[in-house]
């Protein structure tokens, strides 16, 4: 099935319910967006010569157009290929060449950056802006019919974030896509008509992914006009757009919390907010539960399984009288419906419940493996199976505790440690803004610990104070040797932290 269907599917259901909206103003009915979409994949097929596989890029400042260009590519049989508006020319270059793409729309902000890139991009034949005349000629002329598809063929090539080394294209097909749709029904929310989204993270990323599972239920899907993330905006939208579901990463929701418009939020603005992609220490989630009530759902995914691995539930969320509570919270829940999970060895054995090793999984929302990368592939397609990269433990209950990422893990004095632990610690203590804890080459212990440490403004944090903290919370063995105090921590696009940047500075 092309996943375009789900479009065909709300036309026909939802006709004339708003499907985009920019800022608080309506912009199309879901009939008016499928006949826009079936005309512009007739513009992509017949005047830019398009066939079924090709790869077609965007790189685009959160608009409602994202959503039109996404919808033609499938309808068209073609292959988005979205990048974060955020990137570097030279980023942008080395997706363009990597991806093949024949053609690449762009916001009127990105038209320079991704004109230099396409210097380096020997296929790239066009690039269309999104606010010209190209573009709004694509509106004129018949629809075509929707192009039929397998499921196994491509439909989004997803570049990894890319927190060591070069980003890789996690190939998503039809059918993984409509998996995790499915799977979203069946773990973290149905949500009945008439809802919403609000974009206020990247649409290359989460946010977009979760455009399925809200545009097949009739929701309308609101950009905000400054084009990123703005709590006070991001607050009048869900407001003006009640029954809400958003994607925000954990340090968006914690600047959501410490947000004095927060206050500003109605009853029933928000139906749910999913958090994910980096951890979120318990500190600031129970913070976040009790600012805006049972709203959160924890999802444990990677691009290579998009948004499915586990979760934790708004209903786990919410079992505060339970004596687990606190392990729930800093856990990643349970493994999603369609997905089997394990934590293993190296050599793929199951672990016993409890035993730290790497968390592998298998189920339809897998990749088909990475774009022309046949190494990383048969790294990370084993069998199967898919290696995430990530290391944790099950209880005996089957949540999955995640730790750190393997490469992550410092090895001291032969134990391991595992930064996340300590860092959840050091969160704790009120003066802490953010910290970030990494291995040091040390001639006799292999590695020792140092934490980053960003102070809030006007706080003073102490190291013995911090030492106090680790010393009641954790085994001594894993407290710091270092503290080092900065400004701020690096962080990529997707504001994960950057460990590689942190260690290369010690
Ligand atoms: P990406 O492919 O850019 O979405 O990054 C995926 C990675 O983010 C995963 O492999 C994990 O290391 C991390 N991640 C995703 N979800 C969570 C979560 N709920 N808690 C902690 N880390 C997460």
């Amino acid at each position: 099935m092309n996943i375009a269907h789900l479009l065909l599917g709300s036309a026909q259901e939802f006709g004339d319910r708003p499907a985009l909206a920019r800022g608080p103003t309506p912009h199309l009915g879901y009939r008016d967006l499928w006949r826009k979409v079936s005309v512009m994949s007739t513009h992509l097929r017949i005047r830019f010569g398009l066939q079924r596989g090709d790869r077609v890029a965007f790189a685009m400042t959160n608009c409602v157009e994202s959503i039109e260009v996404m919808y033609a590519i499938w309808h068209a049989g073609l292959c988005a290929v979205p990048m974060n508006a955020k990137l570097h020319a030279k980023e942008f270059a080395f997706i363009l060449e990597n991806s093949g793409a024949r053609l690449c729309f762009v916001t009127p902000d990105l038209a320079g950056t991704i004109a230099e890139a396409a210097r380096e991009a020997p296929d790239l034949k066009e690039i269309v802006d999104t606010t010209t005349r190209a573009y709004g000629f694509m509106e004129v002329g018949d629809p075509s019919p929707i192009a039929d598809c397998e499921p196994t063929d491509l439909a989004w090539l997803f570049y990894t974030s890319g927190t060591t080394g070069r980003p890789k294209g996690a190939m998503l097909t039809h059918r993984n896509l409509l998996a995790m749709t499915l799977n979203y029904y069946a773990d973290v929310d149905r949500p009945v008509a008439g809802g919403s989204i609000v974009h206020a993270a990247p649409i290359s990323h989460g946010s977009g992914l979760w455009n399925f599972p809200m545009l097949a239920r009739g929701a309308v899907q609101v950009f905000p006009e400054s084009g990123k993330y703005e709590v006070p905006e991001t607050v009048e939208l869900m407001n003006r757009w009640p029954d809400c579901s958003i994607f925000l990463a954990p340090t968006m929701v914690k600047r959501l919390i410490e947000h004095g418009s927060v206050s500003d939020l109605q009853p029933g603005a928000i139906r749910l907010i999913t958090y994910g992609g980096a951890p979120m220490y318990v500190s600031d989630l129970k913070r976040a539960m009790e600012t805006l009530g049972h709203v959160l759902c924890q999802l444990y995914g990677q691009g290579e399984s998009p948004m499915t691995i586990t979760h934790l539930s708004r209903e786990f969320h919410a079992q505060k009288d339970d004596p687990r509570w606190d392990a729930r919270l800093a856990s990643a829940g349970v493994a999603d419906t369609c997905m089997e999970v394990r934590v293993v060895d190296e050599d793929g054995r199951q672990m016993s419940t409890g035993e730290v090793g790497e968390i592998i999984c298998k189920g339809d929302p897998v990749m088909a493996g990475y774009w022309n990368n046949p190494e990383a592939t048969a790294r990370s397609l084993r069998k199967g199976w898919l290696w995430t990269g990530d290391v944790g433990a099950f209880d005996e209950e089957g949540f999955l505790t995640l730790k750190d990422r393997s490469k992550d893990m410092i090895i001291s004095g032969g134990s391991n440690i595992y930064p996340r632990e300590i860092e959840d610690v050091l969160n704790l203590h009120p003066g802490v803004a953010e910290c970030s804890v990494v291995g040091r080459p040390h001639p006799e212990w292999g590695e020792d610990v140092v934490a980053f440490v960003v102070a809030r403004p006007g706080a003073s944090v102490a190291p013995a104070e911090l030492d106090r903290l680790c010393l009641d919370n954790i085994a001594r063995f894993k407290r710091p040797k270092d503290y080092k105090f900065v400004d701020a921590l690096p962080k990529n696009n997707y504001g994960k932290i950057l460990k590689t940047d942190l260690r290369s500075k010690l």
